[in-house]
């Protein structure tokens, strides 16, 4: 990475902003997954140990620039203040006089955590302004929020106007994995797709295409590719405005002698729902009334022995839907398949198979989770993200 990070700067004694991406999930007042908190303490922990003052801003949910108790990051200062041992202050306003009046007070080695920034429509808005106020709370700014780097909002992308900007630990290591398994990968390199739209993953196939030996399309964006194969799908997802799309990654493959591996055959259901009549069938001959749903058995064996012998594995998407048992089968073997590969690289873009993974309990198994959907799946279209972009270069 060529952005200078928190070790490049002189943080001691100094007034550090940092945009953490504590967007967690909530039940009510209860966290009910801490993985964004826990990725944010070395950054913390590493400021705090230079002595300086740490300023906390992130986002949670989407209050659409309202105050909104719903939303309120309280229970995050909470947790935070467990995690690092500390008392973690906690400002009930963004930029007004609670937050002015608690940071006036900070003293080097104190942790401040504003609330949430999208109580402000200024905040998605990159408004200037706000900019400005946030940036006037410190020396240092520090983006750590990798979930929301491809945003080019006020604390990711207008603070850095105002301040000299630099990468926390957790965007570094994001973009250092990431970045070598696009750049450099250990070959042979597999990417696994899925989900359920190829119009949202357009840009990732193609650009993944000329960077891996083997692409693996599976979930509901598989369906698209058949029909463009000549297969029959049933009521399986479909869309039709991508089958010339479908038909052109299929010709790039070949050019670029990248094996392009579909399913085989799929279980499908007669309704979208856990409970349904299933039957399994070759993924060219799903009958009309049925919609595939999951990868089927054959096809489970056959993605599996692709991964088995890679050695990098980026993969974003489940398999079917994983979100019905009945549907989770395929997924849960892609996660197998790369808990058995120990000499892989496995990387998981966030989002969905992110959540697949955890959920599953393969996630101590796997070499990276990133922490961003969004995030991950545009710098795997090649795109650079705003909120990295915006940072100070090395010199
Ligand atoms: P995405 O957000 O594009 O990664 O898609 C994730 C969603 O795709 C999950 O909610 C899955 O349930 C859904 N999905 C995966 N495979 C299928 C399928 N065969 N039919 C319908 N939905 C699917």
């Amino acid at each position: 990475m060529n952005k200078k990070t928190i070790e490049d700067i002189n943080v001691s004694g100094k007034r550090v902003l940092v945009r953490c991406d504590f967007n967690v999930p909530l039940d009510g007042k209860k966290i009910t997954d801490e993985t964004r908190i826990v990725a944010a303490l070395p950054t913390i922990e590493y400021l705090l140990k230079q002595n300086a003052a740490v300023i906390l801003c992130s986002h949670l949910g989407r209050p659409k620039g309202e105050f909104n108790m719903k939303y309120s990051l309280a229970p995050v200062a909470q947790r935070l203040s467990e995690k690092l041992d500390k008392k973690v202050v906690f400002t009930n306003d963004v930029i007004g006089e609670d937050a002015k009046a608690k940071i006036a007070a900070m003293q080097p080695g104190d942790v401040v955590l504003l609330e949430n920034l999208r109580f402000h429509a200024e905040e998605e808005k990159n408004d200037p302004e706000f900019a400005k106020a946030l940036a006037s709370f410190a020396d240092i700014f520090v983006n750590d929020a990798f979930g929301t780097a491809h945003r080019a909002h006020a604390s990711t992308e207008g603070v850095t106007h105002y301040l000299p900007a630099v990468a926390g630990y957790l965007i570094g290591k994001e973009l250092d994995i990431m970045g070598k398994a696009l750049e450099n990968p250990a070959r042979p390199f597999v990417a696994v797709l899925g989900g359920s739209k190829v119009g949202d993953k357009i840009g990732v196939i193609s650009n993944l295409l000329e960077k891996v030996d083997t692409l693996i399309i599976g979930g509901g964006m598989s369906y698209t590719f058949q029909v463009a194969l000549g297969g029959h799908i049933g009521k399986s997802l479909f869309q039709a405005d991508y089958v010339d799309f479908a038909k052109e990654m299929i010709e790039k493959a070949k050019k670029l002698n990248v094996r392009l591996v579909l399913p085989v055959d799929n279980v499908c259901g007669q309704e979208f729902s856990n409970d349904t009549m299933r039957i399994t069938v070759h993924s060219k001959e799903i009958p009309d009334g049925w919609e595939g749903m999951d990868i089927g058995p054959q096809t489970q064996a056959l993605f599996s022995a692709e991964i088995a012998h890679a050695k990098t594995v980026v993969w974003n998407g489940p398999m079917g839907v994983f979100e019905f048992p009945s549907f989770a089968v395929g997924t849960r073997s892609i996660a197998q398949a790369l808990a058995d590969n120990k000499s892989c690289i496995s990387i998981i873009g966030g989002g969905d198979s992110a959540a697949a993974v955890e959920q599953m309990g393969y996630g101590k198994l796997m070499t990276h989770i990133s922490t961003g959907g969004g995030a991950s799946l545009e710098f795997l279209e090649g795109k650079t993200l705003p909120g990295v972009a915006a940072l100070n270069d090395k010199e």
